[in-house]
């Protein structure tokens, strides 16, 4: 790594179906391509369509290394890594935000996606601290499932108790605030 660059941190974030993992996997394409050291975490509970990859719903990938939380994260991350990217950062612990400050701040650049809100419209934490850290935020929308408007909310679409209904594009949409209706449909309560 050379040491004497300046690291820096940006976040992705937005609902699902707004490009996070495209926008991702463009970077870290062109970090390739100027043949710099880059390495792609996810978290090990995201196993859909593959298990060594990030894929977009646009059928975009590349690789990447599960990894079970933040610290896994850091421990595997390699010397002459330059740049970094999570995906679905959403779904680590809270010690992302100290693992991405400290690698910021050894000189290397960071690149975390993740949904800001949970389909409750409530902040998803780590996104929204890492964003105040980051020096970088792109925030993303999608196309509203229902009318066609910029959409910056995840409605759930079938009924689950849990928090975490793993990726499944017919579980989901993306909605406007005029569309999303965390209400819809009646979920069983929820003990947070
Ligand atoms: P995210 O990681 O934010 O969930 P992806 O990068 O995996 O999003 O996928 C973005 C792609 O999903 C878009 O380029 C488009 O091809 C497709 N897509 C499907 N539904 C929508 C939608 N409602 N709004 C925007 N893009 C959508
Ligand atoms: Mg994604
Ligand atoms: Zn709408």
């Amino acid at each position: 790594m050379r040491t004497r660059d300046v690291g820096w941190v940006e976040v992705i974030c937005g609902p699902m179906f707004s490009g996070k993992s495209e926008e991702l996997i463009r970077r870290v394409v062109r970090v390739d391509i100027a043949r710099r050291k880059v390495q792609v975490f996810k978290p090990a509970l995201d196993d859909r369509y593959a298990d060594r990859e990030i894929v977009s719903h646009s059928r975009l990938s590349v690789s990447a290394i599960p990894v079970e939380d933040s610290a896994e994260l850091l421990r595997l991350v390699d010397d002459e890594t330059e740049v970094i990217g999570v995906d679905e950062a959403q779904f680590f612990d809270d010690g992302l935000v100290e693992v991405v400050e400290s690698l910021a701040h050894g000189g290397r650049q960071v690149i975390v996606a993740g949904l800001d809100l949970d389909y409750l419209g409530r902040p998803f934490e780590p996104i929204p601290t890492l964003a105040t850290r980051a020096e970088y935020v792109t925030k993303a929308l999608a196309v509203c499932h229902r009318c066609g408007e910029p959409a910056n909310f995840t409605q759930r679409t079938v009924v689950s108790d849990d928090l975490v209904v793993l990726g499944a594009t017919d579980s989901y949409e993306a909605r406007c605030r005029r569309c999303w209706d965390p209400t819809e449909p009646e979920q069983p309560k929820l003990e947070l």
